[in-house]
C-alpha cells in the first residue's frame, strides 16, 4: 500500500526549528519551493496495493533521489548513512530529527517497483515543464559524453583471446535473454574486444585518457547527453559501455533531443570526437548546421607531409580535382574501404612535375596522386565550412560550460511566473528525426 509522508510534529520538539536552521539560499530551498512533487503519488498509484504494509512515501523516494545525484554521493547506502547527520536534508525530506530514515533497501525496491520506463517518463516529464518555462530553447545543442566507473573491480576482468571473450559474452547473453532488453542495448554491448568483467559484463576496460597507460583503465560505462543551449538543461541521455565512440551516438541524441524538447534542432556543437564524416553527412542531409570540430585523423597527408586534399579543387562539371600544379585528376574507380571514388593524375604529369616531392611519396613509376572523393562529399564539405566559421569557432568555446549542464537554481524564481503553466505532461506533437 502506498503511503504519503506527513511532516512532523517532533521537528519542533528540542526548540529547534529546521525551517529556520536551513539557511535562506540553501538550494534545497529553491527546489522545494519551486519543486512540487505531488505528482509521483499519481505517477505511480498503480504500482501499489491497497492492503499490506504502507511503503516509504513516493516523494520521499524521488527526493532521495534528487539528493544521490544532486550532492553527487557515492551509493544509496551511503546517501542513508548521511540523511540523519544533515538537518537540510531532514527538512528537505520533511522528518523529524528523531524520526526514524527509510532503510537504502527503499530505493533499489522503488526502482524495480517503478521501472525503467517510468523513470524515461520523469524524465521527459521534466524536460517539458523545463521547455513550458522557457528554460528550454531546442535550437541549438550541445553534445558530451563522460566516463563512469562501473561498479566493478578491476580483478574482475579478464583479459583473454577474442574467441573466448565471444563465448563468455554469448554465454552471459543466454542468462541475459531471460529479462527483456531492449534492441539498442544489445546493439552497444561489445562483442570482440579481449577484456571481460566476471561482475559486471556489460562495463568495458577504458581508461579517461586514451593516452594514458593502460594500467589506469578501469571498467566504466560511458554517460552521453545533450545539453540545451539556452539554461544547460539536459534533454537526451544515453547510456553505453565505455569504449563507446560518442561520435557513435550523435544521430540517436539528436534525435532524442527534438523528441523529448518537441523542437527540430538548428544547430549541434561538439568536440571533434563528434566531427566524424558520417556525422557531418547525418545532419547536413537533415538541414542541422554542423558546429562539431573536424575530426583529424592522421591520415597520409598529415603523416607524409604533403599536399592535404582540401588543397585539390573538386570541379563538379568535369567531375575532375585540380591539383595545386595545375593538373587534372579524373576518376578512377569506387574505393569500399574508404566508402568514395578515387581519383588519379596522369603518370605522364606527375612524372615532370616541379612540385612532385611535396605531393606524394608513392616512388616511381606509380607516383601519381591518388585522392579519394567519399560518399556525400557536397555535404561534407558544407559541414567542414560551417564548422570552421566564426560562429561555430564561438559555439565550441562555450562548450565546456554548458557541458556541465546546470541550471542556475538562484535564477530560477525570476525565470518561473506562472505555475499553471505546468499542466502538460508530453510534447503535444513529436519532431520528426
Ligand atoms: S605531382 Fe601530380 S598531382 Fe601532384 S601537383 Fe604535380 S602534377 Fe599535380
Amino acid at each position: 500500500m502506498m503511503g504519503i509522508k506527513d511532516k512532523q510534529g517532533a521537528l519542533f520538539s528540542y526548540n529547534i526549528n529546521l525551517e529556520e536552521r536551513v539557511r535562506e539560499d540553501n538550494p534545497l530551498r529553491v527546489i522545494s519551493r519551486q519543486g512540487d512533487f505531488n505528482w509521483v503519488r499519481d505517477e505511480v498509484v498503480g504500482l501499489y496495493g491497497c492492503n499490506g504494509n504502507e511503503s516509504v512515501d513516493p516523494v520521499v523516494i524521488i527526493k532521495l533521489l534528487i539528493l544521490l545525484f544532486w550532492d553527487n554521493i557515492k551509493s544509496e547506502r551511503e546517501l542513508m548513512r548521511i540523511v540523519p547527520e544533515r538537518l537540510d536534508y531532514l527538512w528537505f525530506l520533511g522528518y523529524g530529527l528523531d524520526e526514524q530514515t527509510p532503510n537504502h533497501s527503499v530505493l533499489s525496491k522503488a526502482r524495480k517497483r517503478w521501472g525503467k520506463e517510468l523513470f524515461e517518463h520523469f524524465f521527459v516529464r521534466t524536460v517539458w515543464k523545463c521547455v513550458k518555462l522557457g528554460l528550454v530553447d531546442g535550437r541549438k545543442i550541445h553534445l558530451d559524453s563522460s566516463l563512469i566507473d562501473a561498479d566493478a573491480a578491476r580483478a574482475s576482468m579478464i583479459t583473454t583471446s577474442k574467441e573466448v571473450v565471444a563465448a563468455l559474452r554469448k554465454a552471459y547473453e543466454v542468462e541475459e535473454s531471460k529479462f527483456e532488453m531492449e534492441e539498442e542495448r544489445r546493439r552497444v554491448i561489445p562483442m570482440h574486444r579481449r577484456n571481460f568483467s566476471k561482475t559486471d559484463p556489460d562495463a568495458t576496460l577504458v581508461a579517461r585518457d586514451p593516452r594514458s597507460a593502460y594500467a589506469t583503465a578501469k571498467p566504466r560505462y560511458k554517460s552521453h547527453r545533450a545539453v540545451d543551449d539556452r539554461c544547460g538543461v539536459i534533454t537526451a541521455v544515453q547510456t553505453t559501455p565505455g569504449h563507446i565512440r560518442d561520435g557513435f551516438c550523435l544521430p540517436e541524441m539528436v534525435k532524442q533531443h527534438q523528441d523529448n524538447s518537441g523542437a527540430l534542432t538548428e544547430t549541434v556543437i561538439g568536440d571533434q570526437h563528434y566531427g566524424t564524416r558520417e556525422n557531418f553527412i547525418h545532419l547536413q542531409s537533415l538541414g542541422i548546421a554542423t558546429h562539431m570540430k573536424p575530426l583529424r585523423s592522421k591520415g597520409m597527408a598529415e603523416k607524409h607531409e604533403v599536399f592535404h586534399v582540401s588543397e585539390f579543387i573538386y570541379n563538379a562539371q568535369s567531375d575532375t580535382f585540380r591539383c595545386p600544379g595545375g593538373k587534372n585528376l579524373s576518376r578512377r574507380g569506387y574505393n569500399k574501404n574508404e566508402q568514395g571514388w578515387y581519383y588519379r593524375a596522369d603518370t605522364r604529369d606527375c612524372a615532370g612535375c616541379p612540385l612532385r616531392t611535396q605531393c606524394t611519396k608513392t616512388a616511381p613509376p606509380t607516383h601519381t596522386r591518388l585522392i579519394v572523393r567519399p560518399d556525400g562529399h557536397e555535404a561534407l564539405l558544407k559541414g567542414w565550412a560551417q564548422a570552421c566559421g566564426e560562429e561555430a569557432r564561438q559555439d565550441r568555446r562555450t562548450l565546456p560550460l554548458a557541458a556541465m549542464a546546470f541550471i542556475n537554481l538562484r535564477k530560477l524564481p525570476d525565470v518561473i511566473t506562472n505555475q499553471d503553466d505546468l499542466t502538460p505532461l508530453r510534447p503535444a506533437g513529436k519532431a520528426s528525426g
